[in-house]
C-alpha cells in the first residue's frame, strides 16, 4: 500500500471512530436517556461531529487524494477495494468541502428552528407558523443544489445526496408507470368490499409481543450475538461494527400489527447492515449506502416476506399459542387479510403496502415544484390537496394530517422521499431473482426457514457496501435495469385476490 494511502485510512479511521462515538451517543438519546438528558447530550454530539467534520475536510485529505488521483483510475473494477475506498473518501470529502462553512451554519440553524416551529404548528395544525421557516429552508436548499451542482434538474443535486446516481428523470419514468396501474387499484380496492381486522386491534400483552419479535428475529436469522433490539419511540436500526448492529421497535397494547411489523422492518435494515463485511466497517466502503437499496431489504422482510400467506402458514399457529385470548378461532385466510388490509388514509407512516407508495407521489411532485420554484411555499397546503385527490381520491381536513404531518422538510431533508417507493420497487426485484435462482424459498418459508433467502442477500446485496449504486446493482443482480413491472404485478396479484376483483 502506497504512503498516501495509507495515510489517508489513518485519517479516515479516526473519522470513523467520532462518527462511532456520535451515533452511540444517538442511539442512546433515543432509548434510554433520560429526558434531562437531552441539552447536555446535544452539546456533547455537536462537537463529535464538528471533530469528525474537521478532520474529514482537513487540507491534507484533499492533497491525499489529489496523489491517489491515478490509483484510483477512471472506473475502478468493483472488487478494487483499495480503488473503490478512494473513489468513496472522495465522494465523502468532496461533499464535505463542496458547501461553504457559512451556508452549513446557515442550513443547521434554520433547521433547528424550523423543526421547532414545525412541531408547533403542527400541534396547532396551523401551516402559517412554519411556512416562513419552510420559505428559508428551502432558499437554502436551492443554494445548497446549486454548490452540489447537477445537468439539468436542480432536484438531482439533493436526490444525489440520498440515492447515489440517481436522476429525478429515472423516478419521474419508474413513478409514472406505478401511478398508472396502482391509482386506479387502490380506487377498485377501496369500491370492494372491507377487510376486517377488528381483532387485531384487542390487548395484546406488550411482553408477550416482545417475546414473539425476538422469536421471529432469531429464525430469520438477525444475529443477536452481534446485534441487539431495543424500544425507541422512532423505530429506527443504527451499526457501530459488523459486530454491534442496533435495532430498535415500539410495541402498542392495542395494535399488535403495527409494533410487529416494525420489528421486522427494522429487522430487515438490521441483517444488511449484519452483512457488510466487516473489514469495510470504519471505512467509506459502508458509508453513503444507497437509501433504495436499504429499504428494499427491509421492505424485503415487513413486506415480501412478513405480509405473505406463507409466512404465516408457519407462524399464525404459534402466534395464536401466545395470544389465544384475541386469536382464537381466527383462520389463516381471516388473519391474512386483515394483515394487509388496504385503507386510503392521510397519514404515510400508517399507510399500508399498496396506499404508501400514492402518498410518496405526492411528496415527490411537490419537492420538485419547490426546488424548481414554480410552488410558492404559501400556496403548498393547497397543493398538498390537491394532490392528495388526485392520487388518493380523500382530502385531509386540516394541515396537521396533511402538508405538516411529517418530519423532513423541517430538517431540510428534500429528495429523501423518493428512495421509500425505490425501496419497494427492488425489494420485489431482488426477492423474484432470489426464487429464480432458488425456487425452494417460497417452500422453506413455509417451514419457517429462511437461510437460504437471507444467505442470498448476504452475498449478492450486502457484501457490496456502498460500492454499486441501485442501478448498478439491480443491473448486477437481475441482469436488467430498474423495473417497476414486477413490483406491480406482486401488487396487483396480491390485492386482487385479497379483495377478489
Ligand atoms: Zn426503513
Amino acid at each position: 500500500m502506497s504512503d498516501a494511502l495509507q495515510r489517508l485510512r489513518a485519517i479516515i479511521s479516526d473519522v470513523a471512530a467520532l462518527r462511532a462515538a456520535e451515533a452511540i451517543l444517538g442511539w442512546d438519546q433515543e432509548t434510554y436517556m433520560p429526558a434531562g438528558g437531552a441539552e447536555a447530550r446535544a452539546r456533547h454530539r455537536a462537537v463529535l461531529a464538528r471533530l469528525s467534520h474537521e478532520r474529514l475536510t482537513s487540507p491534507e485529505v484533499g492533497e491525499l487524494l489529489e496523489q491517489l488521483r491515478e490509483r484510483e483510475g477512471a472506473d475502478p473494477d468493483p472488487e478494487d477495494l483499495d480503488a473503490q475506498y478512494i473513489r468513496l473518501a472522495r465522494t465523502q470529502y468532496e461533499r464535505a468541502t463542496k458547501l461553504p462553512s457559512r451556508l452549513v451554519q446557515e442550513l443547521t440553524h434554520a433547521a433547528s428552528l424550523a423543526k421547532d416551529a414545525w412541531r408547533a404548528a403542527k400541534q396547532a395544525s396551523d401551516f402559517s407558523q412554519f411556512a416562513p421557516h419552510l420559505e428559508r429552508l428551502v432558499e437554502l436548499t436551492i443554494e445548497k443544489a446549486e454548490h452540489l451542482g447537477y445537468n439539468e434538474d436542480i432536484y438531482d443535486a439533493l436526490l444525489d445526496l440520498y440515492e447515489p446516481g440517481m436522476t429525478a428523470a429515472e423516478v419521474e419514468r419508474v413513478f409514472a408507470a406505478l401511478k398508472e396501474r396502482l391509482v386506479p387499484l387502490v380506487q377498485q380496492v377501496s369500491e370492494a368490499p372491507q377487510v376486517h381486522d377488528a381483532f387485531l386491534k384487542q390487548h395484546f400483552d406488550p411482553q408477550v409481543q416482545w417475546d414473539f419479535g425476538m422469536d421471529v428475529l432469531r429464525a430469520i436469522g438477525f444475529d443477536l450475538t452481534r446485534g441487539r433490539q431495543d424500544e425507541s419511540a422512532h423505530p429506527f436500526t443504527t451499526s457501530f461494527s459488523h459486530g454491534d448492529v442496533r435495532i430498535t421497535t415500539r410495541i402498542f397494547p392495542n395494535d399488535w400489527a403495527s409494533g410487529f411489523f416494525s420489528t421486522l422492518h427494522e429487522a430487515g435494515h438490521g441483517i444488511h447492515s449484519q452483512g457488510v463485511p466487516a473489514e469495510f466497517y470504519d471505512t467509506p466502503l459502508a458509508w453513503g449506502k444507497s437509501l433504495g437499496i436499504s429499504e428494499s431489504q427491509s421492505r424485503l422482510w415487513e413486506n415480501v416476506v412478513g405480509r405473505s400467506r406463507g409466512f404465516w402458514e408457519f407462524w399464525l399457529p404459534r402466534l395464536a399459542r401466545r395470544f389465544p385470548g384475541p386469536l382464537s378461532g381466527v383462520d389463516l385466510d381471516r388473519f391474512y387479510r386483515a394483515i394487509n388490509r388496504v385503507e386510503r388514509s392521510f397519514i404515510r407512516t400508517d399507510a399500508d403496502e399498496l396506499t404508501y407508495n400514492l402518498h410518496i407521489f405526492v411528496r415527490f411532485d411537490l419537492e420538485r415544484l419547490l426546488v424548481s420554484r414554480r410552488l410558492d411555499v404559501r400556496d403548498l397546503p393547497a397543493a398538498w390537496n390537491a394532490k392528495m385527490q388526485e392520487y388518493l381520491g380523500i382530502v385531509p381536513k386540516k394541515d396537521a394530517e396533511g402538508v405538516l404531518q411529517d418530519i423532513h422538510w423541517s430538517l431540510g431533508a428534500i429528495g429523501y422521499f423518493p428512495t421509500y417507493t425505490l425501496g419497494n420497487v427492488l425489494s420485489v426485484q431482488y426477492y423474484d431473482q432470489a426464487v429464480r435462482e432458488h425456487p425452494e424459498i417460497p417452500d422453506e418459508m413455509r417451514r419457517g426457514k429462511f437461510d437460504t433467502l437471507r444467505i442470498w442477500t448476504n452475498q449478492r446485496i450486502h457484501r457490496w457496501g456502498a460500492i454499486f449504486n441501485a442501478v448498478e446493482l439491480t443491473r448486477r443482480v437481475t441482469g436488467g435495469p430498474l423495473d417497476s413491472g414486477p413490483y406491480i404485478r406482486y401488487l396487483e396479484t396480491k390485492y386482487r385476490e385479497i379483495y377478489r376483483l
